[in-house]
């Protein structure tokens, strides 16, 4: 596997140990994404890497028909979305599960779990969010 590495490496390498791993500032205590090594708000350095429910809820969401570049293992259509994570307001781009075509709605409450999306030839470790 290539190496991970930059400010989001933690966020990556939890993922690819199912875990939701997410930075907050040990100074001030905001969550803090995308990923920095030094907190914008208080100027700290002491990055906490916290282990996060896979809970949230939608705040948008995108059904996508035709294929683009880097798309070509995923089944058409899929349903993109951006989830609100629960009790941080970190934003996460990930793929619901969409077995039904239902329109989503912003605001439900969704869960997520660890899969992965193949590109080229590589499996990119990716949040998969289901409803309920
Ligand atoms: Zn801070």
């Amino acid at each position: 596997m290539d190496v991970i590495d930059g400010a989001d490496a933690p966020y990556w390498n939890g993922l690819v140990e199912g875990r939701l791993m997410l930075p907050r500032c040990g100074g001030c205590g905001d969550w803090l994404w995308p990923a920095v090594s030094r907190c914008g708000k208080c100027g700290s350095e002491a990055i906490e890497w916290t282990a996060r429910a896979m809970a949230g809820t939608i705040f948008s969401w995108t059904r996508t028909w035709h294929r683009f570049g880097f798309t070509e293992s995923l089944d058409l259509p899929f349903v993109s979305i951006v989830a609100t994570v629960d009790d941080c307001g970190i934003r996460l781009l990930g793929r619901l599960d969409d077995p039904d075509r239902i329109d989503p709605v912003m605001g439900e409450t969704i869960t997520g779990r660890v899969g992965a999306t193949r590109v080229e030839n590589r499996d990119i470790p990716t949040i998969i969010w289901s409803r309920g």
